[in-house]
């Protein structure tokens, strides 16, 4: 049973500063010192969680293994850490309030008014401490979503400075914040920093540590001027330079001894600096690639990056294990189609069909899978575009000219793609998908089993979908082959077409499971196969 710290992250001045990714780096040297460590978010918003959100909103939803739909933070903590996360990892206002309504219609305050101090404050730390009790983890570091001022985040700052009264000696706060740099007159700016510490202090929390992104070098003045003004030491005054890639963060870190902070003020033994050598091996790859490769995504989200997160981070990793560079071509599903296709493809070496629901821009997926297949050119539909592999296939191998996925087309006389069986009563859109962590079989001498070199996976699920087992005879008579299924339900997870190069579709999210130690199996084979291209 360990006897768990905690460590919350807060931000000011501005959103978007990267507090995930501080989170992610600090306890990455945590854990190369040998500690448990885990990082939960908490979101502001009522949502229930991020799983009906577009992802205009937020960026992309990140999978957990125990089927939560949570926020793209966790998929740094998980890529950083290697370690899974889970639901008690990602908690919103709307969960919390959720569960303080259920209580008291159920009668649980036996009378009492409800309010915000104590009742919300207490399901809050509740949700704190949830991680802690399991006696797994030395650290918990807990994200504060949103900007220290908003309504919103109220509540929670509340919390930590009740928690701070509770645990004394066992809770830290680091506060994030933005010292810019006014080109007109040549400065570094410190003043918004110091009114978003006093916007924490007025909430009664006084930051232990505060760390500062800047794109320029804060020379000692300016740290000391900041330790003056926001009541902390000058050695907690921690700069955060902009760097290349979020993976150099850690180093970064590091090198200006956040760790090294945190455990003193912990009263913890400091000992040696950790080494991370894998970590640096993997970004001395990265850096130094010898070869290069464009691969196409096909997505209809394309001009907003945070909404295939995962997807572009498993390129990174599964470059960096091929010493290549993967430079990934957004290319938007809604301007692609049977006419341009060749032309605006005709320089990739891979093609990807993103994740998707619904109608928009499903036809230029189609064009895209047909000009991959037709091509021999390596690709990888996930999710929706092994959907759009399926159709493909369907149309122009099976000529079943009317193939459709009942999810866009409900009266296709060949519904290729169909509602799973126990999706049809499902009546609400929140966390009623297909959703978590299911196991795979694969068939010997394929393109998976080749990749993953198992018989058996697991992989994460989030769709209501699925391959119409019905077809099955005709597609693998025609060559498009069930590479993966799942052993409980005969549903197909994989197929593949074995007379081409590399054609691999998978109803599963391969890129929730990328990690910068074990980068993903079929994204390393992919891009390996692109290479050979
Ligand atoms: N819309 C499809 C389904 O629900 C695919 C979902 C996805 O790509 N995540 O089955």
């Amino acid at each position: 049973m360990k006897s768990t710290h905690y460590i919350f992250v807060t931000g000011g001045v501005t959103s978007s500063l990267g507090k995930g990714i501080i989170s992610a780096s600090l306890a990455k040297l945590l854990q190369e010192r040998g500690y448990a460590v885990t990082i939960q978010k908490l979101d502001p918003y009522i949502n229930i969680d991020p799983g009906t959100l577009n992802p205009y909103e937020h960026g992309e939803c990140f999978v957990t293994d125990d089927g939560a739909e949570t926020d793209l933070d966790l998929g740094h903590y998980e890529r950083f850490l290697n370690t899974p996360t889970s639901q008690a990892n990602n908690v919103t206002t709307g969960r919390i309030y959720q569960t303080v309504i259920n209580k008291e219609r159920k009668g649980d305050y036996l009378g009492k008014t409800v309010q915000i101090i104590p009742h919300i404050t207490d399901e809050i730390n509740r949700r704190i401490k949830l991680l802690g009790k399991t006696g797994d983890w030395d650290f918990v570091i807990t994200e504060i979503g949103g900007t220290v001022g908003d309504i919103e985040s109220l509540p929670y700052i509340e919390s930590v400075r009740q928690l701070k009264w509770e645990m004394g000696q066992k809770i830290l706060v680091i506060h994030l914040t933005l010292v810019p740099f006014l080109a007109a007159s040549g400065e570094l700016k410190t003043k918004p920093t110091q009114h978003s510490v006093k916007l924490l202090l007025e909430n009664g929390v006084q930051p232990d540590i505060l760390v500062l992104r800047t794109e320029h070098t804060l020379n000692a003045d300016v740290k000391n001027k900041v330790a003056r003004f926001c009541n902390v030491h000058p050695d907690s005054v921690i700069e955060s330079a902009d760097v290349s890639t979020i993976y150099e963060v850690p180093i970064l870190m590091a090198q200006e001894k956040l760790d090294e902070q945190v455990l003193l003020k912990f009263g913890l033994p400091v000992g040696k600096a950790p080494e991370l050598l894998k970590w640096k091996s993997f970004i001395e790859k990265f850096k130094n690639p010898k070869s290069h490769v464009k691969i196409a995504l096909v997505g209809k989200y394309v001009e907003l990056p945070d909404a295939y997160k995962s997807i572009n981070e498993s390129f990174i990793h599964a470059g960096a294990v091929n010493s290549c560079k993967v430079e990934v071509i957004p290319i938007h599903s809604e301007k692609i189609n049977e006419n341009n296709v060749a032309e605006i493809l005709k320089d990739v070496k891979g093609i990807v069909v993103a994740p998707g629901f619904g109608h928009r821009g499903i036809e230029g997926k189609i064009a895209a899978v047909k000009f991959a297949r037709e091509n021999n050119i390596p690709f990888l539909g996930i999710c929706l575009g092994l959907q759009c592999a399926i159709i493909e296939f369907a149309r122009n191998v099976l000529k079943l000219a009317d193939a459709h996925s009942t999810e866009m087309q409900r009266s296709t006389t060949n519904p290729v793609v169909d509602l799973m069986d126990n999706q049809k009563n499902i009546s609400g859109l929140g966390g009623t998908m297909r959703l978590g962590a299911f196991k795979c079989e694969l068939k010997k001498d394929t393109n998976a089993s080749k990749a993953y070199k198992k018989a058996e996976i697991s992989e994460r699920h989030r769709h209501r979908y699925e391959f119409n087992n019905a077809y099955l005879k005709k597609f693998e008579e025609a060559g498009m082959v069930a590479s993966g299924t799942n052993p409980d339900t005969g549903l197909v997870e994989i197929m593949e077409i074995p007379a081409l190069k590399w054609f691999t579709g998978v109803q599963f999210h391969p890129e929730y499971k990328s990690t910068v130690l074990e980068p993903h199996p079929l994204f390393a084979a992919f891009i390996k196969a692109a290479i050979e291209k």
